[in-house]
C-alpha cells in the first residue's frame, strides 16, 4: 500500500517549466468541511457504532450502484472475506483468482480454507484473461476472485456465461472500480458480489472502511450477520433485554463505526464529481503521454464499458524497464508521486510462493505489468495545469534516464 500522502516537494530540485517545481501526490484524500462536521455531529452524540449512519450509508452507495444490498464493513479487506465466507468458499475448493491484483483478493480465498489457482491477465488491460480462465477450470473449481485493474471493468458478460456454465461463485474486487460500469450496470453487480474500499487513497475515504454489494439477500444477509461476531440481534433495538442474544453462526468484528459512516455520506455526494475530474484527468494525460518514446498507457477499454480511472498505468518499453527506479526517482525529484500497481503478481509474493508452487514465468503478462509499469495519479487532487505539467516530467525524466 503506498503512503497516504507522498510529500516529494522536499527532495524536488529540477525544475519543468521555467523555474516551477510542482508537487503532486500519487493520491490524497479530499475531506471538505461538510465531512468533518458531519463527523463532529456523530462525536457530540451518543452512538459511535451500530447506529443510524451505517444504515444510511448502505442505502446511498446501493441507490448509487444499482445494489439491492449494500453491507458496510471496516475494510474492502473485510468485505471480500465476508462475500467469500457467505458464498460457501471453503476447505476442499478451489477458486481461480487474478494474478495482477491486490493481495487481499487472494487473502479472501485462502483465509476460508480454499486453495487459490492463479490466473495471467491480459496484456493490454490488466483484468483476468477468460480465454486462461476457461482454460484453468477443472472439477474442484468452485468459483472466481477477480479484479476490475486499475478500475477497468473485466470482460464480465463472458467471465459470467463461463460461470452459469460450469456453476461457479463470481467475487469481483472492485476496490479501484468505483462509477466503472459496463452497459450502463455498475461492476460489483455482475457476479454474487463486489467489494469496494474507502482507504484513504481510493476514489472515496472513510478513513478505514469497505462496502459489500449484491444482488442475492441471503449474501447480504449471512454478510451482515458475519460482520458483528455472528449474533443475531443488533443492540439498537433488537434486543428487549438489553445484551441478551444468540450467536447461530461463526463471525468477526468487521463493522464500520459512525463517524466513517458520516465520512462516507458526505464523500458519496461529491463522488460523481469526484469521477468527471479522475475521467478529464485520465484522458489528458492519456493524450499528452501518446506518442512518447519509450512509453505507452495501459487503456484496453471495451467499448460498452466505462472506467473508473483509478491510475494511468505507464507501461515502460523494454529499454526503459530495466530504469524503472530511476524513471520513478526522476519523476520524484520533480514533484511527481507515482505508485506500482502491483509490487508482484500475487503468485510471486512470498507467503503464496510457498503455498503455490508457481513461478514468475507462468505468469508473463501480469509480470510484465508489475515490472514494467509506473502509476501516476489522476485523482480530483489533480488539476488540469498539474496534468500538463506531468507530461513534460515524464517526457523530460525518460530523456534523463535515457542519456544516464
Ligand atoms: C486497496 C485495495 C484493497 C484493500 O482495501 P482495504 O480497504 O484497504 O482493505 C483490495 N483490493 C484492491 C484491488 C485494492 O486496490
Amino acid at each position: 500500500m503506498p503512503p497516504v500522502v507522498t510529500d516529494s516537494s522536499k527532495r524536488s530540485r529540477s525544475c519543468e517549466r521555467g523555474g516551477e517545481t510542482r508537487s503532486i501526490p500519487f493520491g490524497r484524500p479530499m475531506i471538505a468541511d461538510a465531512e468533518k462536521r458531519a463527523v463532529l455531529s456523530v462525536l457530540d452524540g451518543p452512538i459511535l457504532t451500530h447506529g443510524p449512519l451505517v444504515k444510511q450509508f448502505e442505502h446511498d452507495f446501493a441507490a448509487f450502484s444499482g445494489a439491492d444490498y449494500a453491507v458496510a464493513t471496516s475494510s474492502c479487506a473485510a468485505a471480500l472475506h465476508l462475500a467469500a465466507c457467505a458464498l460457501g468458499i471453503g476447505p476442499g475448493d478451489e477458486v481461480l483468482v487474478a494474478a495482477q491484483t491486490h493481495v487481499a483478493t487472494a487473502h479472501a480465498i485462502t483465509q476460508c480454507g480454499a486453495r487459490c489457482v492463479f490466473v495471467d491477465c491480459e496484456p493490454h488491460t490488466g483484468n483476468i484473461d477468460p480465454d486462461a480462465l476457461e482454460a484453468a477450470i477443472t472439477g474442484r473449481t468452485k468459483g472466481i476472485a477477480l479484479v476490475h485493474y486499475a478500475g477497468i471493468p473485466a470482460s464480465m458478460k463472458r467471465i459470467m456465461k463461463l460461470a452459469r456454465r460450469h456453476n461457479l461463485v463470481v467475487l469481483e474486487d472492485c476496490a479501484l472500480a468505483i462509477g466503472a460500469t459496463i452497459d450502463g450496470t455498475h461492476v460489483g453487480l455482475f457476479g454474487d458480489a463486489g467489494c469496494f474500499s474507502f482507504y484513504p487513497i481510493k476514489h472515496i475515504t472513510t478513513i478505514e472502511g469497505g462496502m459489500l454489494i449484491t444482488r442475492r439477500a441471503d449474501i447480504a444477509e449471512r454478510a451482515s450477520l458475519q460482520r458483528a461476531f455472528g449474533i443475531d440481534r443488533t443492540p439498537t433495538g433488537a434486543r428487549p433485554i438489553p445484551g441478551d442474544y444468540e450467536v447461530p453462526t461463526l463471525g468477526f468484528n468487521y463493522r464500520l463505526s459512525e463517524t466513517g459512516a458520516a465520512l462516507g455520506i458526505e464523500q458519496l455526494k461529491r463522488l460523481p464529481a469526484f469521477l468527471v475530474v479522475r475521467r478529464r484527468n485520465f484522458q489528458a494525460l492519456a493524450f499528452g503521454l501518446a506518442g512518447m518514446d519509450g512509453v505507452s498507457v495501459l487503456n484496453g477499454l471495451d467499448a460498452a464499458a466505462e472506467s473508473g480511472c483509478y491510475c494511468l498505468v505507464l507501461l515502460l518499453e523494454d529499454a526503459l524497464r530495466t530504469r524503472r527506479v530511476e524513471l520513478i526517482e526522476a519523476l520524484r525529484a520533480r514533484g511527481v508521486g507515482t505508485s506500482i500497481y502491483y509490487p508482484k503478481p500475487v503468485p510471486c509474493l512470498a507467503y503464496y510462493r510457498e503455498v503455490c508452487t508457481t513461478r514468475v514465468t507462468d505468469y508473463p503478462n501480469a509480470a510484465r505489468i508489475s515490472d514494467g509499469s509506473i502509476a501516476l495519479p489522476v485523482g480530483p487532487h489533480v488539476s488540469s495545469d498539474d496534468v500538463s505539467y506531468m507530461v513534460a516530467a515524464v517526457a523530460s525524466s525518460v530523456k534523463e534516464v535515457c542519456s544516464a
